[in-house]
């Protein structure tokens, strides 16, 4: 039995999810001839209150065609330093939409309102890039899986609303915060300019994202998705498995954060750990002590068929997901304490 808790991405189809996809309607959808990919669009924009959505094959593409939306070249982008858009999205922002990024020191990759407003440049000051975007996450995946109070989000959107900024939500693990912080999506909709949610981590679908917004942003967005050459056929397939998805995956997530909390429980009380992070989700991250080579850690890990991974500078990561079953759990729980480091 292998373990694998590098990634929540690492995650397949279950019996009843591939059952559905070979269940769905398809057809072709860069003419929006789909049923199944129209009826996953509908069904997210309806959960979130907002206008329309759009499928994506990735959480990167929905986000980069949300940055080309939103801003012009020559604009400025503002966000956390640890932000996927600016880590992971190997420069996007500035290759696709021709901006650069203000990055602010948030704390676990969250921002504040006074942040924010501190970052944005005098509009009349024409030697400066003008600010046109403020995009954060939630839950923060390099942050830990922390994620935000619903006040400080309002706090940022007005912000926004004063200084006639875009509002942009990379929302790859909002499902995981919405559970953990007993949140509807609708309180999202109503906040954002665009949002983009993952179907293909927590939920457990194969592959997809999907970019919610007004009619009018999600009409420019199609254009921009066939420009990143994101417009696919028969994808019905993959939109039924993430139908099923968001039926079936959401509640259940409930179970990955506590999973995650008691090996936090466990690792902390271990002599060879230095710290570990707070655990609001299904993200944990632990420092090891600094005489360790966390290289040699993973593969202490590795000999008893538990992967995970190395964020550097002694950080190691464990992600719980829809495949880390509680079979597996007990038996990572009794064999933690027994790795001899
Ligand atoms: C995974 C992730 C993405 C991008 O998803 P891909 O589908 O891998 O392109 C975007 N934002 C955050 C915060 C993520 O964790």
């Amino acid at each position: 039995m292998e373990i694998n808790l590098v990634s929540d991405t690492v995650t397949k189809p279950t019996q009843e999810m591939l059952h559905a996809m070979f269940q769905a309607k398809v057809g072709d959808d860069v003419y929006k001839q789909d049923p199944t990919i129209n009826a996953l669009e509908a069904k997210v924009a309806n959960m979130f209150g907002m206008e329309a959505a759009l499928f994506f094959p990735s959480g990167t593409m929905a986000n980069q065609t949300a940055l080309k939306l939103h801003t012009n070249p020559g604009d400025e982008i503002i966000c956390d330093k640890w932000s996927h858009i600016y880590l992971y999205e190997a420069g996007g922002a500035a290759f696709n939409s021709g901006c650069s990024l203000s990055l602010l020191d948030g704390e676990r990759g969250m921002i504040t309102a006074d942040m924010v407003r501190k970052a944005i440049n005098d509009p009349e000051f024409f030697h400066a890039p003008l600010t046109s975007l403020v995009s954060i996450e939630n839950t923060t995946n390099k942050g830990g899986g922390a994620c935000y109070e619903m006040e400080t989000l309002r706090e940022i959107k007005q912000v926004c609303v004063q200084n006639k900024l875009k509002y942009h939500l990379d929302g790859a693990r909002l499902w995981n915060a919405m559970v953990a912080k007993k949140q509807s999506p609708r309180q999202f909709g109503e906040l954002f300019d665009s949002i983009s949610v993952c179907l293909s981590k927590g939920l457990g679908a194969p592959v997809g994202s999907v970019l919610i917004s007004d009619a009018k942003t999600i009409k420019k967005a199609l254009r921009i998705r066939k420009i990143f050459g994101g417009a696919m056929r028969q994808a019905g397939y993959l939109a039924a498995a993430g139908i099923y998805a968001l039926d079936n995956h959401i509640e259940r997530l409930a179970d990955d954060h506590r999973r995650a909390k008691e090996l936090a429980f466990i690792l902390q009380r271990l002599p060879w750990v230095a710290s570990v992070e707070p655990v609001e989700t299904n993200i944990l991250i632990f420092n090891v002590q600094s005489y360790l080579d966390e290289k040699v850690i993973i593969e202490k890990f590795r000999e008893k068929s538990i992967h995970i991974s190395s964020m550097g500078q002694g950080k190691l990561r464990i992600v719980t997901h829809l495949d880390y079953r509680q079979v597996m759990h007990e038996y990572v729980l009794e064999i933690l304490p027994k790795i001899s480091i």
